[in-house]
């Protein structure tokens, strides 16, 4: 069986809605659909979750979210009266919702009833029966998957039949509704591929799959047939951003294949994400700006076990918690993302630091970048001297370079204002 999932572009609309209905229905396997809230209808669109957030926001203030609630009840009795659903059942249930966030049942509860509001419309839609997140999926505080979930959604489904799940929220295991992180609808897809030990997830966005390139980058970007699932990790690390890396998880253990496909162009055969693939060389390159880097010295540093592990505690205690790592014999470069440390924390972080481990010298500097080159049997391949080369033709400066520590990823740190540029110029040499 296969489990699909929507996402909110494959449900704008009561066109969409339509089309979603037409590709369920094309393979009688596609008995489990997990859905999104409505998403953009065109570019100057909002997002149904976003009008809900504000809503919460409104709420808080002790004012009314009436005036942007409004916005959302017409959306969803827009789509409801052109599929000639039960408006009466649907304005009750949007009564409710609006009642209990002017009430302030809190952020997540706003934030779920999108997809809550979208599921009740699908299942009504399809003829299939509806099932409640919240009595199976349990967030853990840290917004993780509680493995409880596999096996409550499980009895759910046993009887084998026809299912819509909204997607994005579940429950706290006391039983308070809960939201996974932006995105989070595909980890809810994958939570029930697991469940229901399916033979295939799917994921139908507005993209024909994941692009070699970032397509507003390089327009002719090619997509991608076939990636592992750590390949996926790895791109999404450097800001591939077409599937939610935390979804993985829930499928790798049983090994179901991800086909990520487009619902405005369901002929296309998309991506197919899965354990392992024979293929070797490069698949894909992105870039993820916004970084910092530190920069530090101390000349026999590595003679003193121990030392690096004691200033990463000193980082974290000032809210720096890296995400690349370069090391030299006396020296280490840690890149981390801007957003953590504001210039005075950083200050007086580098004062500690100096005085704490008597170093040579210590510097941060802003706006850099880290570009991936993600492939299969990295360690083999020599494109990266290719890439490399590129980028010196191109006149890219290269700060920082990690090759052969991963077999996927080989690392490139660039300054933020050259990133766009050099993913056109890797693509272009490692794939024209
Ligand atoms: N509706 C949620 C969001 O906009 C979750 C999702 O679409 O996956 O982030």
């Amino acid at each position: 069986m296969i489990v699909c999932k929507f996402g909110g572009s494959s449900l704008a609309d009561e066109k969409q809605f339509r089309k979603v209905k037409a590709i369920i229905e094309s393979d009688s396997r596609r008995t489990i659909a997990v859905v999104s809230a409505p998403g953009k209808r065109d570019s100057g669109d909002e997002k149904i979750t976003d009008m809900l957030y504000q809503c919460n926001a409104l709420a808080q203030k002790n004012q009314s979210c009436r005036p942007v609630f409004d916005k959302i009840a017409s959306r969803y009795i827009g789509i409801a009266e052109a599929l000639r659903l039960d408006v009466s059942r649907l304005t009750a249930a949007l009564d409710e919702v609006r009642q209990n966030i002017d009430a302030g049942r809190g952020t997540d509860y706003a934030a779920s009833r999108g997809e809550y509001l979208s599921g009740q419309l699908m299942a009504q839609y399809l003829g299939w029966q509806f099932i409640e997140p919240a009595e199976c999926i349990v967030i853990n505080s840290d917004g993780t998957v509680n493995p409880l979930s596999y096996e409550r959604l499980a009895n759910l489904i046993s009887d084998g039949g026809h299912y819509v799940i909204p997607g994005f929220y579940g429950a706290t295991e006391q039983g308070v509704i809960k939201t996974f992180s932006r995105g989070g609808s595909d980890i809810s897809g994958a939570i029930a591929a697991r469940a229901a030990k399916a033979d295939l997830y799917e994921n139908w966005t507005d993209v024909s799959g994941m692009y070699a390139a970032d397509p507003r980058i390089v327009p002719d970007a090619k997509v991608i047939d076939e990636i592992t699932y750590t390949q996926v990790r790895e791109l999404s690390d450097v800001g591939a951003s077409v599937f939610h890396e935390e979804a993985i998880a829930p499928v790798i253990d049983l090994q179901i294949p991800i086909n990520i496909r487009n619902t405005n162009d369901p002929d296309a055969p998309g991506t197919v994400i899965k354990a392992t693939s024979e293929k070797s060389g490069i698949i894909g390159v992105s870039a993820k700006g916004g970084y910092s880097k530190l920069k530090l010295r101390k000349l026999m540093m590595f003679k003193r076990p121990g030392m690096r592990h004691a200033m990463l505690t000193m980082l974290h205690l000032y809210g720096v918690r890296p995400s690349f790592s370069f090391f030299g014999i006396d020296s280490i470069v840690w890149y981390f993302e801007s957003s953590q440390a504001n210039d005075s924390v950083l200050t007086s972080m580098i004062d500690r630091l100096k005085k704490d481990f008597r170093l040579d010298y210590v510097y941060y500097e802003r706006n850099h970048a880290m570009l991936g080159i993600v492939g299969g049997h990295l360690e083999d391949d020599t494109s990266f001297i290719t890439a490399c080369a590129a980028l010196r033709d191109a006149g890219i400066k290269i700060n920082n370079v990690n090759y052969g520590s991963s077999n996927a990823t080989t690392l490139i740190g660039v300054n933020d204002c050259d990133a766009k540029r050099a993913v056109e110029v890797i693509y272009r040499a490692l794939f024209s």
